[in-house]
């Protein structure tokens, strides 16, 4: 057992790891969850399975993006109706990125699907909370 990488708190076999393994999110917000997590885990036909729009082309640039990358954690913003929108921090390059989006959801035959996003404008600060869930300060934990 291991905390879930999505920064609920809960065990991974208690989160996330219940849709990866075939659970369909029942809101938006849990498959936008999961689908983070799977990114952290490199599980790329679980994205591709959740997404709208992806084709099995786009499973290098999945693979290459997510492998590339050094997950942080996550943060919700805002979520309603079919909308969430949150960030997610990485590090590339030795640098602290984050991506800011407002992401969209559909439901259709049953399930919820991811359908699209709009990226927002944001930087990582030193001196907000970090988003790995510890409670501290971003520059006294997981910034550097
Ligand atoms: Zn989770
Ligand atoms: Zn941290």
């Amino acid at each position: 057992m291991y905390k879930c990488p999505c920064k609920s708190g809960k065990e991974y076999d208690e989160c996330c790891g219940v849709f990866h393994k075939g659970k369909l999110p029942k809101t938006p917000l849990e498959l936008m969850r999961s689908r983070y997590c799977a990114y952290v885990l490199n599980l790329t036909d679980y994205l591709l399975n959740t997404d709208k729009n992806a084709t099995q082309n786009d499973k290098e640039d999945i693979e290459n993006f997510s492998k590339s990358v050094g997950w942080i954690g996550l943060k919700i913003v805002e979520c309603f109706d079919n909308v969430v929108e949150f960030k997610a921090y990485f590090r590339a390059d030795g640098k602290v990125s984050v991506l800011h989006e407002k992401s969209f959801f559909s439901f259709e035959e049953g399930r919820w699907f991811y359908s699209g996003g709009e990226i927002l404008k944001a930087k990582a600060d030193r001196n907000e909370t970090c988003p790995c869930g510890s409670g501290k300060k971003f520059k006294k934990c997981c910034w550097d």
